[in-house]
């Protein structure tokens, strides 16, 4: 090897290993002064290499923002290591073209002879896996920014907030400080979304966080946790009153518009808050405390800001305790179905009645439907109280049957719950089949509300509702002229006819629009071969009212009100039919003149 190696010029090999080496090769003088560089290094760097010898690598290859003064570059030395290791660092280095790149430098120290100390440059172009790395950093960082923070709004997200939540508690254990959480939710949002696009719902829900922002204080922290609902975790609430002075001064700076695309949008904010003031209150406690104020802001109709103090806390158990009452007065049979009365103006005849539930309370005496049905509602019963009501019905029916009564209908109230039964209708029309009662004296009252249900469900009761008056059972909305549209519905839906509801006729007398309305509804259904009942009639005047409009039927406590089963059939024996406005024309004559004008048609 030896003997091979020194016939050939040792020059000449350096000359190629040091041409063909991938690292740049540089060699300076001791205080850095070009003395030879590879083309590698020309390569990397982008300079001829040959025009490098003599030069200060200070002065050509670092960046503007990096370069020592020429004063700097006069006196710089390398300072060589005691231990005698070779150092490896990372620079951004200037190529000639101006582009940036990060070399990898190995600094080595050696002698020529005859020279005297160098110092050998390795350098390696690593931009490529700087640019790599600092990606993949960045990524990093959004990853975990994302696990942690809504898109949206910059707030961190339920996730980090429960996080957050939790510490906040568990260190609240060990100080005297008072967690308290603010629920906040935006009133209506799905309606600026649906009438406004989601552009300016996003805008609105944006806007909220903006306000959050500016009223948090250092210790406290916001987050969006779903669509439209925020909280906000105070670690040093001073009390429940402050907190709730906190979460007014939230409502009033929301409740000035917000001018997004040339459009005005306005919401407001229901919020419920609570304090852990339990030392040992777990996220989940406070979380239902806050929901449930938050619940109560909603339920008094928004825009509000409710605390859950003692007060709510009682009540809630107040309602947890009467949500166990109607669960036993339904498998106890304490509720009653009573019956109230329909006439018909023309002949004075009873043309049927309505079931209506009643609840005989052990303690509180008879309770109304109003009070009790959200609950059974809630209690997820709805469905089995309406049969029970519609059994009521059947019962009614054949007592009237056996004592000669064949004509009059029984109504019942089917809620949503109740169409929503898988074959409902079926089992309707089989009852009634086995018990052999002719279809149209079962009459199904559906609210107005349920029909306008959400899509999916509303083809369901269309479909049930078709298929019942398909089989000659009628179908009647109720409340009608409460709900939003009225007539879309009756247009669309197969029922048979409307309930007027009370709201307008307790107007009939004074409100000319009330009547007015009335009077066309009359019209439009007798148009459409339609029933119209009219309810809520309370006064001979109103009834005589009504008769002008052009009603037909009523019902109302003028003629009676719901009444006990064993009741109701005497009742009807003892009502006497007369035609109560026909027979008196004159009636209706100065009715008509006083309360309508001589111009309503
Ligand atoms: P609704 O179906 O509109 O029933 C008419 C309500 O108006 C009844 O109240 C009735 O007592 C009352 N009413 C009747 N005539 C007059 C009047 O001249 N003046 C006044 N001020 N009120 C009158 P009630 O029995 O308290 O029922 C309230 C609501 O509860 C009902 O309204 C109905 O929606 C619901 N409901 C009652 N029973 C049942 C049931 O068995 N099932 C279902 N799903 N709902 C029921
Ligand atoms: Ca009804
Ligand atoms: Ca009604």
């Amino acid at each position: 090897m030896r003997r091979i190696a020194s016939r050939i010029d040792r020059q000449a090999i350096y000359r190629a290993a040091s041409k063909s080496s991938l690292a740049g090769i540089l060699v300076q003088t001791i205080d850095g002064t070009v003395l030879w560089a590879n083309d590698a290094y020309g390569r990397i760097m982008g300079h001829d290499p040959d025009s490098l010898v003599g030069k200060h690598p200070l002065a050509f290859a670092l960046p503007p923002e990096d370069r020592p003064s020429d004063a700097e570059i006069a006196q710089f030395r390398f300072v060589k290591p005691t231990d005698d290791k070779p150092r490896v660092e990372v620079f951004r280095n200037r190529r000639g073209d101006g582009t940036l790149i990060w070399l990898e430098i190995q600094v080595a120290f050696d002698q020529i002879r005859g020279f005297g100390e160098v110092v050998i440059l390795a350098a390696r172009d690593i931009s490529d896996q700087v640019a790599q790395r600092e990606k993949l950093e960045a990524t990093t960082a959004d990853l975990r920014r994302l696990a942690t923070t809504d898109s949206l709004t910059g707030l961190a997200n339920r996730h980090a907030f429960m996080r957050t939540l939790r510490d906040a508690l568990a260190a609240q254990s060990q100080s005297a400080d008072l967690v308290a959480l603010m629920n906040i939710d935006l009133d209506h949002f799905k309606s600026i979304n649906d009438s406004h696009g989601h552009a300016a719902g996003d805008a609105m829900l944006a806007h909220l966080a903006t306000i959050l922002a500016e009223v948090l204080g250092p210790d406290d922290v916001a987050a969006r946790i779903g669509g439209d609902e925020f909280v906000v975790l105070s670690r040093n609430a001073v009390s429940l009153s402050h907190l709730a002075e906190r979460a007014h001064e939230l409502l009033i700076r929301f409740a000035k518009p917000l001018t997004f695309e040339d459009v005005t949008l306005e919401a407001s904010l229901s919020i419920g808050a609570a304090t852990a003031d339990d030392a040992d209150m777990t996220a989940d406690t406070l979380l239902k405390r806050a929901d449930l104020a938050l619940y109560q802001a909603k339920d008094r109709g928004r825009g509000q800001v409710v605390v859950y103090d003692q007060a709510l806390h009682d009540q809630q158990r107040e309602a947890a305790i009467f949500a166990t009452e109607v669960r036993g007065a339904l498998s106890d049979q304490q509720l009653a179905f009573m019956f109230q009365p329909s006439m018909r103006l023309r002949d004075g005849e009873i043309a049927g009645f309505e079931t209506l539930v009643r609840w005989n309370h052990p303690r509180h005496g008879f309770i109304s439907p109003a009070e009790f049905l959200p609950v059974v509602r809630n209690l997820g019963l709805m469905a089995s109280l309406d049969f029970a009501a519609f059994e009521a019905a059947i019962t009614l029916v054949q007592q009237m049957s056996a004592a000669g009564f064949t004509q009059q209908h029984v109504s019942f109230n089917a809620s949503a719950e109740l169409l929503a039964q898988d074959g409902f209708a079926d089992t309707f029309l089989s009852r009634l089949n086995q018990e052999g009662i002719a279809p149209d004296r079962i009459v199904v009252e559906v609210l107005e509300t349920v029909v306008i249900a959400t899509q999916g469900a509303k083809d369901v009761f269309a479909r049930v509702i078709g298929k019942l008056t398909e089989n000659g059972v009628k179908v009647l909305l109720d409340d009608f002229g409460t709900g939003y549209a009225g007539l879309t519905h009756l247009a669309k839906l197969a029922v048979s006819g409307v309930k007027i509801d009370r709201s307008l006729t307790e107007n009939i007398l004074t409100d000319r629009p009330s009547a007015k309305i009335i009077a066309m509804m009359h019209d439009l259904c007798h148009e459409l071969d339609m029933d119209v009942v009219t309810e809520g009639i309370e006064s001979k005047d109103q009834a005589a009212a009504l008769w002008d409009l052009g009603g037909r039927v009523l019902q109302g406590f003028w003629l009676a009100k719901a009444m006990p089963s064993d009741v109701t059939l005497n009742w009807l024996k003892t009502h006497k039919a007369e035609r109560p406005f026909l027979s008196a024309t004159a009636i209706a004559d100065t009715s008509n003149r006083r309360y309508l004008g001589a111009n309503l048609s």
